[in-house]
């Protein structure tokens, strides 16, 4: 597998936001955002964990914040953008990363209390953030939404949680034409990534070989596969991308 080395200097002065960070994917986005000069922004429900992620970042020189967000918490979300723009004045890169699943039920049989989390973490808290942050985007900000691979096929198991990352691919066309000229605003949708949310997907070795199978690629996603993608999306390489859905699988999809 090829080495996957930050462009170093790419997000010079750039301050982001990364929702969910303290570990898995949102701390991997945060590391490469890091490495690549910008300042960022992390948080997560728990302060542990977001004082260890602070730590672990800042020790490899990277200029971090950390702080307490629920992104379902409204006090919360506006305490995030309240303290990133007292200290860095604006807002340059905002990854909407954080997502739940708490229920592997089929969707006609699912609890109403199971849907309305996951509609509120997953798609409405990411619309309420992007809306608060909005008035401190700093002109060619770029806005990422993560979704997933199951996104093109919501079924099984995850089938509502599926959905609702499908309406993250929506949510990135319409909210790509409301902010544009000023922002872009695209989505990544990964594939397995052997995270502790996949760990039900991929923790045993004989579902680990089986997710691998699906895969063109012959192996699972890394969490730097992930935040590859998404600091392109974040830097000016991608300056006439906007609206877009970026695909991050290793070949997962079948979709043209
Ligand atoms: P993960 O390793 O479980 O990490 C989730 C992070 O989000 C943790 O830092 C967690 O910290 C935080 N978090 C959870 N609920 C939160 C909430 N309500 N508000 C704020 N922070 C919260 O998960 P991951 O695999 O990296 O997943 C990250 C994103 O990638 C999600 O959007 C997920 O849907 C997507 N994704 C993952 C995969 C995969 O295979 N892993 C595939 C496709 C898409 P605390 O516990 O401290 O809150």
């Amino acid at each position: 597998m090829a080495t996957i080395s930050p462009l170093p200097g790419r997000l010079a002065g750039k301050v982001a936001i990364i929702t969910g960070s303290t570990q898995g994917i949102g701390l991997g986005i945060a590391e490469r955002l890091g490495s690549e000069g910008a300042s960022v922004v992390i948080s997560s429900r728990k302060q542990k964990n977001v004082d260890e992620a602070l730590e672990k970042l800042q020790s490899s020189g990277i200029d971090a914040l950390g702080l307490v967000c629920h992104v379902s918490d409204s006090a919360q979300r506006k305490n995030l953008i309240k303290s990133t723009v007292e200290k860095y004045g604006s807002i340059d890169i905002l990854i909407s990363n954080a997502a739940v699943n708490p229920s592997v039920d089929p969707i006609l049989k699912m609890s109403e209390a199971a849907i309305d989390k996951m509609w509120e973490v997953n798609v409405k808290a990411s619309i309420l953030i992007i809306r608060e942050a909005a008035p401190y985007l700093s002109d060619g900000a770029s806005i990422v939404l993560i979704s997933s691979v199951v996104a093109y096929h919501p079924q099984f198991d995850i089938a509502m949680y599926g959905v609702t990352k499908t309406a993250l691919l929506g949510l990135t066309k319409a909210l790509a034409a409301e902010l544009a000229p000023k922002v872009r605003v695209n989505c990544v949708a990964p594939g397995f990534v052997p995270t502790q949310f996949a760990s039900y997907l991929v923790g045993e070795e004989e579902k680990r070989k089986q997710m691998e199978a699906k895969t063109l690629l012959g192996r699972l996603g890394t969490t730097s596969d992930i935040a590859a993608v998404v600091a392109f999306l974040a830097s000016p390489d991608a300056s006439y991308v906007t609206g877009e859905n970026i695909v991050v699988s290793g070949g997962v999809t079948s979709r043209l």
